[in-house]
């Protein structure tokens, strides 16, 4: 995938604004808040695959991890890698472990077109298989 002028991977599809996580930001659609700040917002997973499942957002318009690691700024960039963490330790998964992931694209099984971390928690996980 080669990068445009600014950064942004030129192989993405465009960002939607009417994607739901979109919606989610702008009030539009009801979420269970746990964290937010200038950066990200963290809410529960409306179908949770684990006692603990939230996903973390920007809030840049990004598509994917992809997008996000080219385009966000280093402040973006580490405003949300700290919520994320601070999220996992307020929702008290750091004693156990937990895991924390992110889908991309449609062979990486992503549904929602906005970036966002998958954070599960609250039992012992199954192994990861692809
Ligand atoms: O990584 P992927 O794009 O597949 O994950 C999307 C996630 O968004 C799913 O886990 C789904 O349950 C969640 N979701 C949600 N609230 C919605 C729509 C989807 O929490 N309104």
């Amino acid at each position: 995938m080669s990068a445009s002028p600014s950064g942004r991977p030129s192989g993405l599809p465009p960002y939607d604004d009417g994607n739901i996580f979109a919606r989610i930001l702008r009030g539009e659609i009801p979420s269970k808040r746990v964290h937010e700040d200038e950066h990200a917002l963290a809410f529960h997973d409306i179908n949770p695959q684990a006692p603990v499942h939230v996903l973390v957002i920007p809030r840049g318009r990004y598509v994917s991890l992809a997008d996000f690691s080219a385009s966000a700024s280093d402040a973006e960039i580490a405003g949300f890698w700290r919520v994320v963490g601070k999220v996992a330790r307020d929702l008290g998964l750091e004693a156990r472990g937990y895991r924390a992931l992110t889908n991309m694209g449609p062979e990486g099984g992503q549904e929602v077109p906005h970036f966002h971390v998958h954070l599960f928690g609250g039992r012992r996980l199954g192994r990861m298989v692809p």
